[in-house]
């Protein structure tokens, strides 16, 4: 079997995968009515990974280049253990950068163990301010404790916290300028997300409610100087550093400007498959790869280094069609 060094996940179209997202859990203590149906039925505890199974793949992806992991969900902190994960994960030195995408419900009780495991940046989800609109769009969800835990993680001081909005049209598209000012008063950072088809929602028609990044930087133009930033973070967003503040808000807009030409990641879902794309089904079951060769690292790289010649040039997101990707964001390491 050949040996693989690093730096070894380049696609067909030259770009190179350098960022694992990972979802450690299809579980969530919200039911946010973009992301989920409200009524989830969760995956058995036999077809998740196990744990020491998310951190053998995790090290293998490093040995082959990547420098930088996402832990994500669902909701990442309601996953038994996961802390002993991000502990393992954080003393990898191949690794740049461990990050993590939360909805700050347990950040009050987590954060300083997640300081310890070396999550260096945290992204927190807040589509409002509002609390009536926060419980209608996260539908189990507790906005004080969400904004406690914001200012727990501003206390333990990670290198960058940062803001995730999804807009909807008449759910809160009213909310960007608060959003963006409490993210001024706070010195975070904050990007704006546009609803991505994913999994079947019974809430709304996504078409109706879809709202541009143009539209939101429009309604931010009247209150807030914008100035394009040319800092890339490695990621999808374009940002703009707000004028005279330590705050950049960022544009994360699959619809309105597609930024898959950059795409440097691929995904880890709950149950073991390595997604090449958000928006599209291109897969390896890499769960069916460690189980039948347990202990095997390179047939794993292997596998690994082979999968990056189906990863598609780009996704293909019509809101409206009925959604084509029938996974849900939770499942999905979003
Ligand atoms: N539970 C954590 C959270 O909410 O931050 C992590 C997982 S969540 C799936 C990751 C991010 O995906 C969140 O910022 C959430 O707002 C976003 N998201 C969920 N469903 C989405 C969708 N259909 N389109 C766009 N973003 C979505
Ligand atoms: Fe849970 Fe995050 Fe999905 Fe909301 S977006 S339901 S917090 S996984």
């Amino acid at each position: 079997m050949n040996n693989f060094s690093s730096s070894q996940l380049i696609d067909r179209f030259g770009r190179k995968v350098d960022y694992l997202r990972i979802s450690v859990t299809d579980r969530c203590d919200f039911r946010c009515l973009y992301c989920m149906a409200e009524e989830m039925t969760f995956l058995p505890r036999a077809q998740i990974l196990t744990l020491e199974e998310i951190y053998t793949i995790s090290q293998a992806f490093t040995e082959l280049g990547v420098k930088k992991i996402r832990v994500t969900g669902g909701e990442p902190l309601v996953r038994k253990d996961v802390l002993t994960l991000l502990n393992k994960i954080g003393t990898n030195l191949a690794l740049n950068e461990l990050v993590l995408t939360t909805n700050g419900s347990h950040l009050v009780q987590m954060a300083t163990a997640l300081k310890k495991a070396k999550v260096k940046r945290i992204n927190i989800s807040l589509d409002t301010l509002n609390i009536t609109k926060f419980k209608a769009i996260t539908r189990t969800g507790d906005l004080q404790q969400v904004l406690a835990g914001i200012e727990k993680a501003k206390q333990v001081g990670f290198e960058r916290i940062k803001i995730n909005a999804v807009i909807l049209k008449n759910r809160n598209h009213t909310e960007v300028c608060d959003l963006v000012q409490f993210a001024v008063d706070q010195a975070i950072d904050i990007s704006f997300i546009e609803e991505m088809p994913l999994g079947i929602i019974n809430h709304h028609n996504r078409a109706e409610t879809y709202y541009s990044s143009d539209l939101i930087k429009k309604d931010l133009a009247s209150h807030f100087s914008l100035i394009p930033s040319i800092e890339k973070t490695g990621g999808p967003a374009n940002y703009y550093n707000v004028a005279a503040t330590k705050t950049r808000v960022g544009f994360i807009s699959p619809h309105s400007a597609n930024f898959c030409h950059t795409c440097n990641r691929v995904r880890l879902t709950v149950e073991g498959r390595l997604l090449l794309c958000l928006g599209n089904e291109h897969s390896v079951d890499l769960k069916h790869v460690i189980r039948a060769n347990p202990g095997d690292m390179n047939y794993l790289k292997q596998v690994i280094v082979e999968a990056m010649k189906i990863k598609p040039k780009q996704h293909e997101f019509n809101l409206n069609e009925h959604p084509v990707i029938l996974r849900h964001m939770n499942t999905t390491g979003g």
